[in-house]
């Protein structure tokens, strides 16, 4: 692909550094002031990427680019928050951090500009978190027939538009937003579509307990 615009140009150039220290922060025995000011840092450079998805004369290949590298910096940002919620035991922000983490980066790389294989060992990575950090828990899934959804990038009916959700156009990620729905039966579920929607408590020494911390 080709980069026409130079602030693009730039920006793309300073994603490499900034990734690059980012995770030699990402580490959790790295010092936390270390990592708290590596989140302002990844901060200040997200806010340039947003500035620059605003500006017009941008070619579509370009937009993109800039939200993929927004995406991809974003679920490091959220890797050093979870090590930094650890570390302070806040245990359930660290859960909410990996699983958004996640989420970004699948996004990404489902809209990888060049490899998405290049984003297997971050990948794994989290998922490794989760399966050694955390306990195994169960989740909350809804089940029932969808009325009414909306493509966040035309406003169309979903099912009758042309975009496909996970995908970024012009930009913009476009997802598909359920606006009338009848519900049919609430389960849990090991594997649900969110990971956000967890089982709180648990029963320990015959206590109602947080399901992480058993406190
Ligand atoms: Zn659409």
């Amino acid at each position: 692909m080709i980069i026409i615009n130079i602030e693009v140009k730039n920006i793309f150039e300073e994603f490499d550094v900034i990734a690059e220290n980012a995770q030699n922060i990402a580490i959790f025995t790295r010092d936390i002031e270390l990592q708290k000011n590596e989140v302002l840092i990844i901060n200040l450079f997200i806010e340039k990427i947003d500035s620059l998805l605003l500006k017009t004369g941008l070619i579509e290949e370009e937009l993109n680019l800039l939200l993929f590298l927004k995406f991809t910096i974003e679920s490091v940002l959220l890797e050093i928050q979870m090590i930094i919620c650890l570390k302070e035991n806040k245990i359930d922000l660290a859960w909410s951090a990996l699983i958004q983490a996640q989420g970004q980066i699948s996004i990404a790389a489902k809209n990888h500009p060049f490899n998405p294989s290049n984003l297997d060992g971050f990948i794994n990575r989290l998922n490794l978190y989760e399966k050694l950090l955390f306990p195994k828990i169960m989740f909350a899934s809804v089940g029932g027939i969808i009325k009414e959804t909306k493509c966040t990038i035309c406003k169309l009916e979903y099912e009758e538009c042309e975009h496909m959700k996970g995908k970024f156009y012009s930009g913009k990620l476009c997802l598909r937003e359920i606006h009338e729905m009848e519900l049919e039966e609430a389960s849990i579920v090991e594997n649900p579509a969110s990971k956000m929607n967890r089982i709180l408590t648990t029963t320990y020494n015959g206590k109602d307990v947080d399901i992480f911390t058993l406190i």
